[in-house]
């Protein structure tokens, strides 16, 4: 008798749909729970406890990935991003990273300009808009960085891009409508405080750490993944506070340059990462490629960002 006839032809998971309320004592013994929504397992229908996986909300909501699932995920993805369309991973943050935005209220007077010039139709770069849901609603300015649109579209042809944000849902939506209106860039891969309410963490980024850029101007809120992270220099636009010695580009009504600012730097140094990580002779290669490694490297001998 060959080994081959024990072996069930079937997938497990259409075996098991024939009876999907009542799992067998052995398939409930072998699923491993990989794919669970709101609470039950899509495969053998048992309900799954939380701490069982890890939910990705902001993918599909109520979904969890068991931490198998989500380790052999991650593996296939950059297999499969490296050597079908040469990309790496990019995970951004928003605000001092692609942006600054400020309360409306908080502005100085040698700021107030910017008010009407926000509600004109004369830049491109600077909006006036209301918060949701409260009583008194508060009006925020949101001032972009110089290149951050080719910074996007020059990044976008390199790697698969992921925005990591503090702030809440409302706020990442907004800001993807000004800098993603097409959604060409994001799709559904933005986190943000609502499914990330503490540090960040690349558990939540469905690709192999290998081959996972992040671009961030702060670096505590990374506790894991620091050798994944390229410190950018902060965007700081208006006024941070009265004692400010400096005075802020808004008041100075003028801005960070586009050819040598924080995003220009960065993106050279991407390119350098995405050439470096593709020299291969060989596709097979690329398998134990590691930016890690190469921003090492690369970070060394670059001086500000
Ligand atoms: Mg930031
Ligand atoms: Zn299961």
């Amino acid at each position: 008798m060959s080994v081959v006839e024990n072996i069930p032809l079937e997938p497990r998971a259409k075996r098991q749909r024939t009876e999907p309320n009542e799992p067998s004592y052995s398939s409930r013994r072998r699923c491993g729970h990989w794919f669970v929504r709101y609470g039950v397992c899509t495969t053998c229908s048992s309900s799954v406890d939380k701490a069982q996986g890890q939910a990705f909300d902001y993918l599909f909501n109520g979904l969890q990935l068991s931490h198998e699932a989500v380790a052999v995920t991650k593996h296939l993805i950059t297999l499969v991003s490296c050597s079908n369309e040469k990309k790496l991973h990019l995970v951004l943050d928003l605000d001092h990273t692609l942006l600054h935005t400020t309360r409306l209220p908080c502005l100085t007077e040698a700021e107030k300009y910017l008010v009407e010039e926000a509600g004109s139709n004369t830049r491109d770069d600077l909006y006036k808009w209301q918060g949701q849901g409260e009583e008194d609603p508060i009006v925020f300015l949101t001032k972009l960085r110089p290149f951050v649109r080719d910074f996007l579209e020059e990044a976008n042809k390199m790697f698969t891009i992921y925005v990591y944000t503090k702030g809440n849902r409302d706020y990442a939506r907004f800001i993807m409508s000004l800098i993603d209106p097409k959604r060409v860039y994001f799709g559904e891969r933005v986190i943000t405080r609502d499914e990330s309410p503490y540090m960040k963490t690349l558990d939540l980024v469905l690709a192999h750490e290998r081959g996972v850029v992040i671009v961030d101007d702060t670096r505590d809120v990374w506790p894991d993944h620091k050798s994944n992270l390229v410190e950018i220099s902060k965007y700081n636009y208006f006024r941070m506070n009265k004692s400010q010695q400096s005075k802020p580009y808004s008041e100075e009504k003028t801005d960070e340059s586009e050819n040598n600012g924080g995003l220009a730097n960065v993106l050279k140094l991407l390119k350098e990462v995405h050439f470096r990580f593709f020299s291969v002779i060989e596709e097979k290669e690329l398998e134990s490629k590691d930016v890690r490694l190469l921003l090492q490297a690369s970070l060394s001998s670059v001086e500000t960002l």
